[in-house]
C-alpha cells in the first residue's frame, strides 16, 4: 500500500489536481470533505454531525473525521495507492493516520503541499463552482465550462458550495492557518515533505507533482 497527501489552503487546488493524478495514476482519491458532503446528501448521521461545522467553515471533530477513514480504508485491498485530499487537517487526525496505516504495514509515503498566494485562494474559492451529479469542479473564468451552469462531463447543474461564500472563505484560511498549517513542519521532519507550485494552472501544478511524484 502507497500513500500520498495533498495538503494545503482551502482553494490550492487540492480537489483538481487530485483528479489529474487519479487518471495519470490510479491513485485512489479520497476526499473527506467529499465523503462528508455526501453524508449529507444521504442524510446519514455522520452527516448531521457534520453540517454545522462545515457550514460555518469550522473543523468537523477529529474523531468522526478518523472514524469514516478507517472505515474506507478497511474496505480497500492491500495493493492499494491512496491519495488523500483535505486530510488530515489536524496534528491529531495526522497522529490518528500514523496509527492506522501501521496496523496496516503501511506508512505515509510523501505529502505535496500546495504553494498558493493568499489572494490567488479567494478568487479561485468565489469563483469555483461544483457539478451536482459527479462532483466535477469548475471556474467561473479560469476553468468555465462550455455552456454556463452545466456540467462538460456529465450534463449535470453547477452550484456554488454553501461554504464558498465570501465570509465563510475568509474564516476558513483562519482555521487553516490556526490548525492546519502545523502540519507543514510535522511532515517536514519526517522528511515526508515536497513542495509545489499550485498557484499557476491545473496543468502545470499537475505535472510538477507527477514528475516528483515519479522520482520518489
Ligand atoms: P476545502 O479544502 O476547499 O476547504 P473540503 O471539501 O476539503 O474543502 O472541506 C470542506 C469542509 O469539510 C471543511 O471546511 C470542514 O468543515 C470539513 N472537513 C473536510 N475534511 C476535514 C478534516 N479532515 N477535518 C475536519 N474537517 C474537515
Ligand atoms: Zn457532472
Amino acid at each position: 500500500m502507497q500513500t500520498i497527501i495533498l495538503l494545503g489552503a482551502p482553494g490550492a487546488g487540492k480537489g483538481t489536481l487530485a483528479e489529474g493524478v487519479r487518471q495519470a495514476t490510479g491513485f485512489i482519491h479520497v476526499s473527506t470533505g467529499d465523503m462528508l458532503r455526501a453524508a449529507i446528501k444521504e442524510e446519514r448521521s455522520t452527516g448531521l454531525e457534520a453540517r454545522a461545522f462545515m457550514e460555518a467553515g469550522e473543523l468537523v471533530p477529529d474523531d468522526l473525521i478518523l472514524r469514516i477513514v478507517r472505515e474506507r480504508l478497511a474496505q480497500g485491498q492491500p495493493s492499494d495507492c491512496y491519495m488523500f485530499d483535505g486530510f488530515p487537517r489536524t496534528i491529531e487526525q495526522a497522529r490518528g493516520l500514523d496509527a492506522t496505516l501501521a496496523e496496516l504495514q503501511a506508512q505515509v509515503n510523501q505529502v505535496f503541499l500546495l504553494e498558493v498566494p493568499t489572494e490567488v485562494i479567494v478568487s479561485r474559492l468565489s469563483g469555483r463552482r461544483i457539478c451536482k451529479s459527479c462532483g466535477a469542479v469548475y471556474h467561473v473564468t479560469n476553468i468555465p465550462s462550455k455552456v454556463e451552469g452545466v456540467c462538460d462531463q456529465c450534463g449535470g447543474t453547477l452550484y456554488q458550495r454553501p461554504d464558498d461564500s465570501e465570509e465563510t472563505v475568509l474564516n476558513r484560511l483562519e482555521v487553516y492557518q490556526r490548525q492546519t498549517a502545523s502540519l507543514i513542519e510535522f511532515y517536514e521532519s519526517k522528511g515526508v515533505l515536497v513542495r509545489v507550485n499550485a498557484g499557476t494552472t491545473p496543468q502545470a501544478a499537475t505535472a510538477e507533482l507527477l514528475s516528483k511524484l515519479a522520482s520518489a
